[in-house]
């Protein structure tokens, strides 16, 4: 170990904070036979012992392992996501058959033979609505007798 820059007591340098659990900007408080041993965190203010920030290539397989332990729900889309809460709202309705020729309103609760179950979330005139499935958004026709 050969530390070539020179740090005085003072200096703000990168280091570990437990606290923060991060590498974070400290200020040097006790510099021992050229070492430095204590630190003030400017995020939190503590003071502790120095320890060495984790490289960025460490970091990195830290920051892998945290997404692996958190994949265990399945990672959902933003679609989905927006699904899942519009589905929340209208909790209990009866999804009811998709039809062209059916009039829909805003908030109704459709089962479309290819998307699935979605909710009307804007009628955009007359005979077109857009509607929230699993996987998207979809402008569909409705109120369409000619079909
Ligand atoms: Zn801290």
């Amino acid at each position: 170990m050969s530390e070539s820059k020179k740090i005085q007591v003072g200096d703000e340098i990168e280091a570990m904070c437990g606290a923060c659990k991060d590498a974070t900007v400290h200020v040097v408080e006790v510099i021992k036979d050229g070492k430095i041993t204590k630190v003030m965190c400017k995020s939190c203010l503590n003071s502790h012992r120095y320890r060495k920030p984790v490289s960025a290539g460490e970091k990195k397989v830290v920051k892998k392992a945290g997404k692996k332990s958190t994949k265990k729900a399945p990672a959902k889309t933003k679609e989905q996501r927006k699904w899942s809460r519009v589905m929340a709202k209208v909790e209990g309705e009866e999804p009811q058959n998709y039809d062209m020729s059916g009039e829909y309103k805003e908030n109704d609760v459709i089962d479309h033979s290819k998307f699935g179950v979605g909710v009307v979330s804007e009628v955009i005139d007359p005979t077109k609505m857009s509607v929230v499935f699993e996987e998207g958004q979809k402008t569909l026709v409705h109120n369409r007798d000619d079909a």
